[in-house]
């Protein structure tokens, strides 16, 4: 299950997002805002609970988000995706989990590992900007739920068929969102058209 999200407000920013010629403190903030949006659709069927709100007339009935949320962004690029998520759900607790592609198997291993501990009915948001081959995703995923995890969604920012093939097949009561579904994986595992790599252009570290 996956949702692209075609707002022309988010491929507006996705355009500045991919240009090489962005550097890294507008493509910090151009990624913020993109996972707003994204994470805005990713929360669209959130339990809410009505409230009464005494505003300077008369009583309002309103609605307030009423499920506890775990983010968790997998690192390091999706720590760049954390400020923008919490802008819109501050109360949210937060969890890390740490991957690296093993260079002879080729595959993910976990470095580091931190989540909340008691909260297995909450809705947890993994969060990496790019699902390239979805192998760590689907990892974490599986580390996720090993701590007890249910209702888990992934919100990334560009992916690809073969990233989104790897966690549908693992994973298929897991919805990603996502703001662009690009061509191919290259030989080296980047996605094309892709960004390059995000982590790099969120840190200034190429
Ligand atoms: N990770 C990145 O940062 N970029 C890609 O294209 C693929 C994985």
């Amino acid at each position: 299950m996956h949702e692209e999200i075609r707002h022309p407000c988010v491929q507006h920013k996705l355009a500045l997002l991919r240009d090489e010629a962005t550097g890294y403190q507008e493509f910090r903030d151009l990624a913020k805002e993109i996972t707003m949006f994204v994470c805005y659709e990713a929360l669209k069927g959130v339990n809410v609970r009505k409230v009464s709100v005494q505003t300077p007339l008369a009583i309002a009935q309103c609605h307030k988000i009423d499920e506890e949320l775990v983010v968790v962004p997998i690192l390091r690029a999706g720590i760049g995706m954390l400020d923008g998520i919490l802008g819109l759900v501050p109360t949210a607790r937060v969890g890390f989990v740490g991957m690296y592609r093993d260079m002879e198997s080729k595959k993910p291993v976990a470095y580091y590992q931190r989540l909340p501990s008691e909260s297995s009915n909450a809705l947890y948001i993994v969060i990496d900007p790019m699902i390239a081959t979805g192998g760590s995703t689907s990892a974490a995923i599986d580390l996720i739920k090993a701590n007890g995890a249910t209702h888990i969604v992934v919100v990334c920012i560009v992916t690809c068929p073969e990233g989104l093939r790897k966690i549908e097949e693992a994973h298929p009561d897991v919805k990603i969102y996502t703001a662009a579904i690009d061509d191919y994986l290259d030989e080296r595992k980047y996605i094309v058209p892709g960004l390059g790599d995000a982590g790099d252009r969120l840190f200034g570290t190429s």
